[in-house]
């Protein structure tokens, strides 16, 4: 079994508490932003595409959660001061931030365009920093601390061809994560990575054919001796796999599990 019901036993909650996801209208942001809804979360859905977070927000409202839709840009200072402002006013600070909008641009690195290289590190880097810093402001006002998520990947621990802004930014992120442990911990306010394989959302899905033209191989081969080579199942890992991970994170009450990294990628890399 690899969906939903895996998870289902699942109880932890989230109940009285207000998350702010980023790029939520969308793959792994979105089914967390629907499973800490479940849990009993006010969720703030936050992406650069505006219909389809609202619409994301409606639906996981439809259900009974508290949601609000904000348009922000990660990598612009304004845009994300501007959504956490916004969500702080209509839901209250903010107790859980995942970080998660992400793009993936892959070429060989003699071929690499700096546009490329420089948009790729604002989207990952720029926006980690951004979102972090705005949450950071609420939870030390509200005097409530609380949870900072980055999503990392498997590239924040290994490397793979075609990717190199990519791997470097989710390296990066490790190393945000670990300061704001550090720099929260007074504050109760703990962060932590989680670094999953791959997930078939359409940032991959866009990925297959791309890399099947890059390495000269079938679609087929990229799934199978790319992605999924070195997995001890041969098996995608899943938005709800992710999305547990994500639950665990947010609803751990102490220090104790902060500055950590969580990979979720049926065994592609092993700590
Ligand atoms: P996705 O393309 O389905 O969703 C990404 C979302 O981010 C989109 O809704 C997009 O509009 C939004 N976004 C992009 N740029 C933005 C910006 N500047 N500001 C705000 N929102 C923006 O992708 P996904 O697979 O769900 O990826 C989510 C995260 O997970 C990314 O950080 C990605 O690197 C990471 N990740 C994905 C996989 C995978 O296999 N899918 C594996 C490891 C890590």
């Amino acid at each position: 079994m690899h969906n939903a019901e895996v998870h289902a036993g699942t109880r932890l909650s989230l109940a009285g508490r207000t998350a702010l996801v980023t790029g939520a209208a969308s793959g792994l942001g979105k089914r967390i932003a629907e499973v800490f809804a479940d849990a009993g979360a006010s969720v703030v859905i936050a992406d650069l595409r505006l219909a389809d977070a609202q619409a994301t927000a409606d639906a996981i409202g439809a259900k009974g959660a508290r949601t609000l839709a904000v348009a922000m840009d990660v990598t612009d200072e304004e845009s994300v001061d501007m959504g956490f402002a916004l969500a702080q006013q209509r839901l209250g600070a903010v107790d859980i931030l995942v970080s998660n909008a992400g793009i993936q641009i892959v070429a060989p690195l003699q071929d690499f365009r700096f546009g490329d290289w420089k948009r790729l590190l604002a989207v990952h880097l720029d926006g980690g920093f951004l979102t972090a810093r705005a949450a950071m402001r609420q939870m030390m006002a509200s005097g409530r601390g609380g949870s900072i998520i980055f999503m990392g990947s498997v590239h924040s621990k290994e490397a793979s061809r075609l990717k190199a802004p990519y791997v470097t930014a989710k390296h990066g992120l490790e190393g945000l994560a670990k300061v704001i442990a550090k720099e929260g911990a007074a504050c109760n306010i703990r962060s932590n990575v989680i670094c999953p394989g791959f997930v078939r959302t359409p940032l991959v899905e866009k990925q297959i054919p791309e890399q099947a033209q890059e390495l000269g191989i079938s679609e087929e081969e990229v799934i199978r001796n790319v992605m999924l080579r070195d997995t001890v199942d041969g098996e995608f890992t899943t938005v709800d796999d992710v999305a547990q991970a994500a639950l665990t994170f947010a609803a751990w009450p102490s220090n104790a599990l902060t500055g950590q990294s969580l990979v979720v990628s049926h065994g592609w890399f092993m700590q």
